[in-house]
């Protein structure tokens, strides 16, 4: 229920065009963020503020974020507002060139760091998950994800099917905020994709917003349309009502045989993975019963994997997709590791993504203030011109005109890497000083990034010099992008796998097209990138040092 009180009598959305509210762009770029992360057509529960990735809130209740808001509308040009796990707890005199929000959320103490007393803390009112994204107000809805996963589908595409999805089959599962971007990615691959989720409105929303082709009738409704697709080499999308822990036994019980297998359910918290049943009888347990329903989901998620591992017997590549499954299954006693420890299927960074870290690469992105498209298609345009030779990218600004809609303020992400995505933060600049786009751009990225986080099943997961688990680097680049003068900073601890098992920061800056703002734009757009070549090159992954070498990131004793 206190979520409910103060809650805005007006549906909140992010403002657009040029007039502030707040007394700096910066100011009114954090709060239309916020606002943009609640928009009901970006958040997941608008009433519970709840954006994405299960419970992951952009503030702690309405009445805080009704706190927030008027504190940033005061806010001074000098001044900073600290944001703890939700709710604006100071304001300091700071300098205009010092960030203008400084957030922190989920952090807990790490021998007290689990889901459990997590959990405690949030009914007792003291936190709450901010996610990645959600609580430090730089989502872009499942846009977001979609750049990372479809590089993600090309890189697996390139390794085991000849560089093109065309005629396989993809099975996975969720259909939420970021789950949702799977079927898309798959099929800007050109191959066929059949994505579970227990949730029928889930199902039909992706439909309407064109992440899902079409919804099937039942299972076997959803085979033919899979095959026959695949026969044609047709790029679809296949959406299926029903639960995974069902319906992957029941796929192998009809020996069908699957190229790919992955899942992007919420099982990161045992709370959001649902578990097998009749769907309404499942969720009122969840109210009536916590402690039964986590119990429930954690043995849909063992029988999940444990269907996962036998189709990867069978001859199907499995891929772990980040959000903790093989951790819970091996949680609920299933094994899942081999001799030497390592997971029996690899999760998505060690095997596709970790290169492109090692060049600084990660899901960078920007939105439009002024909330039109146009000005995105315009930063398109200057993109292409500003790397002309990036084929890659041609063809996903291409595929993403024609296919991603824009939902909430106009964004684009996009995998740029060291160099680049400073080289591009200035051009973005120029563009907002000439008057090219309608109002000042805000640039920011993922926490999932290069240099920004550590989490052992995710993306640090099996790192060269056995240092998943430090997390001095996610807090090293918080306080690097403070010191280069970024607009907002976060640290957050539980992102993607849950309380716990990851720590990681945010960093985003606007660009309003003064001189200054390039000179911190140099800064932070260096700094920020620099700190995954840093990483990388000190586990040991010589294309890091290479490029830290070639690009002229400076680094003590290489
Ligand atoms: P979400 O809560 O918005 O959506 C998850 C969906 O999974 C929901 O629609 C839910 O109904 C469905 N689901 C739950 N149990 C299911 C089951 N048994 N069978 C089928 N579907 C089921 O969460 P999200 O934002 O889509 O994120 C999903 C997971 O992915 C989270 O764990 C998140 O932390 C992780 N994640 C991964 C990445 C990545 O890059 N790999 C990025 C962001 C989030």
């Amino acid at each position: 229920p206190m979520f409910y009180e103060f809650k805005p009598t007006e549906t909140v959305k992010a403002k657009h065009g040029t007039e502030l509210r707040c007394k700096t762009w910066e100011a009114e770029a954090a709060l239309r963020m916020l606002e943009n992360n609640l928009d009901p057509a970006v958040s997941l529960v608008y009433d519970e503020l709840i954006v994405y990735g299960g419970a992951g809130r952009a503030a702690r209740n309405w009445k805080e974020y009704q706190t927030i808001v008027k504190t940033l509308k005061e806010l001074e040009a000098d001044e900073t507002m600290l944001v703890q796990s939700g709710k604006a707890v100071g304001v300091l005199k700071t300098w205009p060139h010092a960030p203008r929000v400084l957030i922190a959320n989920s952090n807990i103490v790490p021998a007290w760091s689990t889901q459990e007393y997590f959990d405690e803390l949030d009914r007792m009112g003291l936190m709450m998950y901010g996610q990645m994204t959600a609580g430090s107000w730089i989502y872009i809805a499942t846009q977001g994800i979609l750049q990372g996963t479809y590089e993600t589908f090309a890189a697996m595409a390139d390794q085991h099917f000849g560089g093109s999805l065309r005629g396989t089959i993809t099975v996975t599962a969720g259909l939420g905020g970021m789950s949702g971007a799977q079927p898309l990615a798959v099929t800007m691959n050109d191959g066929v994709c059949l994505v579970i989720e227990p949730i029928d409105e889930r199902v039909k929303q992706k439909v309407r917003e064109g992440y899902v082709d079409e919804q099937a009738r039942d299972l076997t409704h959803a085979l033919e349309l899979c095959e026959r697709a695949k026969a044609d080499g047709n790029g679809w999308s296949v959406g299926l009502t029903g639960n995974a822990a069902t319906v992957l036994p029941r796929l192998l019980e009809l020996g069908f045989q699957a190229d790919i297998v992955t899942d992007q359910t919420s099982a990161h918290d045992l709370m959001d993975y649902i578990p097998e049943g009749e769907i309404g009888e499942v969720l009122a347990l969840k109210t009536a019963n916590p402690e039964e329903f986590k119990r429930q989901a954690l043995a849909s998620i063992v029988k999940h994997v444990e269907a996962i591992l036998e189709m990867q017997r069978r001859g199907t590549i499995a891929v772990d997709y980040g959000n903790n499954l093989r951790g819970q299954a091996e949680k609920g006693g299933l094994n899942v590791r081999d001799e030497a420890g390592h997971f029996l299927y690899p999760g998505f960074v060690p095997g596709y993504i970790r290169p492109l870290f090692c060049e600084g690469k990660g899901p960078f992105r920007w939105a439009a203030l002024s909330g039109d498209p146009q000005d995105i298609l315009r930063i398109d345009r200057a993109l292409l011109e500003t790397f002309p030779d990036n084929k890659l990218l041609a063809r996903w600004i291409e595929k993403a005109q024609a296919k991603v809609p824009f939902i909430g303020l106009p964004a684009r992400v996009c995998w740029l890497g060291y160099g680049e995505r400073e080289k591009f933060g200035l051009v973005i600049n120029d563009l907002v000083a000439r008057g090219e786009v309608k109002a000042p751009i805000v640039i920011g990225r993922d926490h999932l990034d290069c240099g920004s986080v550590a989490s052992p099943n995710r993306e640090t997961e099996g790192m060269k010099d056995g240092s998943d688990a430090v997390a001095d680097w996610p807090l090293l680049n918080a306080l690097a992008n403070c010191a280069s003068g970024a607009d907002w900073v976060s640290l957050h601890n539980g992102g993607g796998v849950g309380i716990g098992n990851s720590t990681h920061s945010g960093m985003v800056i606007v660009a309003t097209g003064t001189p200054e703002k390039a000179e911190r734009l140099r800064r932070v757009l260096t700094t920020d990138p620099g700190m995954g070549i840093f990483r990388h090159a000190d586990a040991g992954y010589e294309l890091a040092q290479d490029v830290a070498r070639e690009r002229g990131a400076k680094i003590p004793g290489l």
